[in-house]
């Protein structure tokens, strides 16, 4: 670990309390910071609130405690003021001076009335003897009236027996309470004992009166701050008042309403007299709660101003919040606006541009705002016009659609914008300025430029063809597009167009069949596909131009969305000119290759003929020298001219073939059945191969189609082929044995159409890579009286029969055993007629 990681580490701890504090606060999120100071304000008050009240509680505490003390030593001066201890004495001494003798009745009567004028409390003395009869009795002279009063079984009777005997027992002054009853007022008596020579001799009675006690020996004073009452023993009241506690507000407020109380035994002991003394409940009560509610209301107060503002603050941060997401997202958009936007005040001053003007212009916003005419992207040389614009545009004439202007970029480049202006209102309703929005439009210039470029390219190219083109929609006679040569040809309306393309056969709207799914009869609408039908054709002579052409019509969706067909129109007047003599031509030829043919055949069918003409005249030298010497029977002439009739017949018919092949005729195309063109041709050819000495084996497929060909042109290329195959083993010399031609006619499939297929196999030299090379050229001859037609015309009729030609050589290991010309033709579609073929023969 290097050296500056350890002195670190402990950092964070050894940081004064309050800069942890900050890591601390500053370690918080953002959300959480701001709940921690929305709570501590409220924690602060809710604390301020608790202190206050604890304070409160202290001093209220404090105050009963001092209030307490001021009780105390209040009654204990009233308990010294009530000189009930004085009083004893002198009753005590008075006992003392009737004990020893020093009274005699009358004085004790003189000495009880002054001491009952002196001492306002004391209402009554009595001399009670020994045996309890009562000698003197003063004032309210109670004993005797307590003694008669009460009932001897009643307790005041009691209690006076009782204490009577209890101050005779203990030699010591007691005290007997006497409650406050209905009649009287609360008495106490003492008995005091009275002692003559240490024998007991009766007790001196005092009767005092509490209320006496309490209205002289109470200080005012004291009685205007306390409630002071004296109590029995029991603590009964007996004179005084009291303040009774009110139980209700205690339980609230517990330390405003208790009462300060205090209390003490009135001395001397066993007087069994309570004085007590009772705080009056100071207004402090009540200022006290007083001040105790205001500070909780006001505490009350501030918490929920606290949370009413932590509220209002939320709301405020979120509002605070939309309006920054709200600004971010104008500010997005402004800067990825492809516009530029300026504004203006009405003085013509720039006070705002945004991203994209600034990007198009090349200056900084910095440069532009406060900038005032003449901009610096204005072209030097567009200023005059430009200032009045801006003139136009400080007073009010703004074109809605906007002007095109040049615009200068920093780097001295210029480009076409267009400006749009509109006035700038503020939110009261006021115009402050004027707001401009630009777009480049160099590049819709150009593009413009170019299509326009594009479209002139085209039309003088459409107008340059030397077809005629003219665009209709259907069903209407208006033109849509018309070419040069169509104008020329047709003029400027439809009527051409529509001559067109009914002379052409071709339709002038496109199909409804139903079947056709590529047409929704329903709607009356083509479907899209018609527009990609393929294009029709037809050839027409228009006798007004004299002309022969060939007439294409298409279906095509137009520019505005209507079907419309587009006719093209060629020329072909010269072609259909070139064509007929090409016609012409080849018929020729192949005329007078039959007729080659046939010269060259003439010593074969000279051979041919030879044979039934010599047998006619064998049968009739025969005929004749028999009948001469009469040795023929009328049956055996019969015979034998029947012979030499078919033998002429036989004549004939070879020279009626031969014709038939020559004569001059039309290419004609029938149906025709393939095994007779195969046997009449080998019937031809048969001549020259039996000449050659070579032999043919045929095999004729059963079942082949009727095929739409012309007869004649098939078997002369049959023969032909047949011919070169027969030269060409005689040429080789073979042995007899080899000496064979093959020809095999199979049905077949060329390209997915049916065909039959022709070939002929020799066991010849074969072909020379050179001789291949040339095969059908026509003149082309390795024979010395070869006319080197032959092929050649072969191919041409094979190929007018949309047919094609091959020739290929065989072999026997490395050797050339011979080869193969074969042809197919396609089965035109006429019916496939199955015919019984002949079985495969040789
Ligand atoms: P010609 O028979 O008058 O020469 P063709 O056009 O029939 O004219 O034939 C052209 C040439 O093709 C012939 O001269 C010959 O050399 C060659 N040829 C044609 N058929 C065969 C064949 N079966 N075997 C070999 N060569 C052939």
């Amino acid at each position: 670990m290097p050296l500056t990681d350890l002195i670190s580490l402990p950092s964070a701890l050894s940081l004064p309390p309050v800069e942890q504090a900050k890591h601390w606060w500053k370690r918080q999120h953002p959300h959480r910071q701001d709940r921690l100071a929305m709570l501590a304000p409220l924690v602060a008050v809710l604390l301020f609130f608790a202190a206050i009240v604890t304070a409160f509680g202290y001093l209220r505490a404090e105050e009963f405690d001092r209030e307490q003390e001021a009780v105390q030593r209040d009654v204990e001066y009233t308990q010294q003021r009530l000189r009930l201890l004085e009083r004893q004495e002198q009753l005590t001494r008075l006992a003392r001076e009737v004990s020893n003798r020093e009274l005699d009745i009358e004085d004790f009567r003189s000495r009880a009335a002054s001491m009952l004028n002196q001492y306002p409390e004391i209402q009554g003395l009595a001399w009670i003897d020994e045996r309890h009869r009562v000698r003197v009795g003063t004032g309210t002279a109670i004993h005797p009236a307590a003694v008669s009063r009460a009932p001897a079984d009643q307790s005041p009777h009691l209690e006076n027996d009782r204490a009577y005997a209890s101050a005779k027992l203990s030699n010591q002054p007691i005290y007997l309470q006497r409650l406050r009853d209905s009649e009287f007022a609360p008495l106490m008596q003492i008995y005091f004992p009275l002692n003559e020579r240490n024998r007991f001799s009766g007790v001196l009675l005092a009767e005092l009166s509490v209320d006496g006690l309490y209205r002289y020996g109470v200080p005012d004073e004291v009685t205007a701050r306390y409630a002071i009452s004296l109590l029995d023993a029991n603590g009964a009241l007996l004179a005084g008042t009291v303040i009774p506690t009110r139980k209700v507000s205690s339980y609230w407020l517990p330390w405003t309403t208790r009462n300060n109380a205090y209390s003490m035994p009135v001395s001397p002991v066993g007087s069994g007299l309570l004085v007590r003394g009772q705080a009056y409940r100071a207004s402090l009560g009540v200022i006290g709660s007083g001040l105790f509610w205001l500070v909780g209301t006001l505490s009350v107060m501030t918490a929920w101003m606290l949370i009413a503002n932590w509220r209002h603050t939320r709301r405020r941060l979120q509002a605070q919040q939309a309006l920054v997401a709200e600004t971010n997202f104008r500010r997005a958009m402004e800067n990825s606006m492809l516009t530029g936007m300026r504004a203006m005040d009405l003085q013509g001053r720039i006070t705002y541009v945004n991203a994209a003007f600034c990007q198009m212009t090349g200056w900084h916003e910095s440069e532009l705002i406060g900038s005032s005419a003449p901009f610096p992207y204005w072209p030097e040389s567009d200023r005059e016009l430009l200032a009045s614009k801006l003139e136009e545009e400080l007073s009010g004439k703004f074109t809605p659609g906007g002007f095109q202007v040049r615009v200068k970029r920093r780097d001295g480049s210029t480009f076409d914008a267009r400006l749009y202006v509109a006035p700038l209102i503020d939110a009261m309703g006021t115009q402050t300025g004027w707001v401009t929005s630009m777009t480049d439009i160099t590049e819709p210039n150009r593009v413009r430029e170019q299509l326009s470029a594009s479209h002139q390219r085209f039309t003088a190219v459409l107008e340059a063809l030397d077809a005629s083109i003219s665009v209709a929609p259907l069903g209407s006679d208006e033109l849509l597009f018309a070419n040069k040569l169509y104008r020329q040809w047709f003029g400027t309306q439809a009527n051409g167009h529509l001559q067109l393309v009914a002379e052409a056969g071709v339709p002038s709207s496109p199909t409804t069949d139903d079947s056709d799914d590529s047409v929704d009869s329903l709607a009356g609408l083509p479907t899209d596909a018609i527009a990609d039908t393929e294009t029709e054709s037809g050839e027409i002579y228009d006798s007004a131009l004299g002309k022969w052409l060939e007439v294409r019509t298409r279906y095509l969706s137009w520019v505005d969305g209507r079907l419309a067909q587009m006719v093209i129109a060629t020329d072909i007047t010269s072609r259909r000119l070139a064509e007929e003599q090409a016609a012409t031509q080849s018929e020729r030829a192949a005329n007078s290759s039959r007729l080659i043919t046939m010269g060259e055949m003439a010593s074969s069918v000279a051979h041919e003929l030879n044979q039934p003409l010599t047998a006619i005249n064998n049968y009739c030298n025969g005929m004749v020298s028999r009948i001469k010497s009469k040795q023929i029977t009328e049956e055996d002439l019969l015979g034998a001219l029947d012979k030499t009739a078919r033998q002429a017949q036989r004549a004939g018919q070879i020279i009626q073939r031969i014709r038939s092949f020559v004569k001059r005729s039309e290419p004609n195309r029938t149906p025709s059945d393939v095994s007779v063109m195969v046997s009449e041709a080998i019937e031809l050819a048969d001549i020259e191969l039996r000449r050659r000495n070579v032999r043919l084996n045929h095999y004729v497929a059963a079942r082949l189609p009727t095929m739409l060909v012309d007869p004649i042109l098939i078997e002369q290329v049959l023969v032909n082929l047949l011919r070169n195959a027969a030269e060409s083993i005689d040429t080789a010399q073979r042995p007899t044995a080899q000496r064979l031609v093959e020809l095999r006619v199979v049905p077949t499939r060329i390209e997915g159409q049916s065909a039959i297929d022709f070939s002929v196999r020799d066991s010849g030299k074969g072909l020379a890579p050179e001789v291949m090379a040339r095969l059908y050229e026509a003149f082309f001859s390795t024979k010395a009286d070869g006319m080197g037609i032959g092929l050649s015309l072969c191919r041409s009729i094979v190929e007018s029969h949309l047919g094609r030609m091959t020739a290929e050589n065989i072999y026997n290991g490395a050797e050339v055993a011979g080869c193969r010309f074969s042809f197919w033709i396609p089965v035109a579609d006429i019916g496939t007629l199955a015919l019984e073929a002949p079985s495969p023969s040789t």
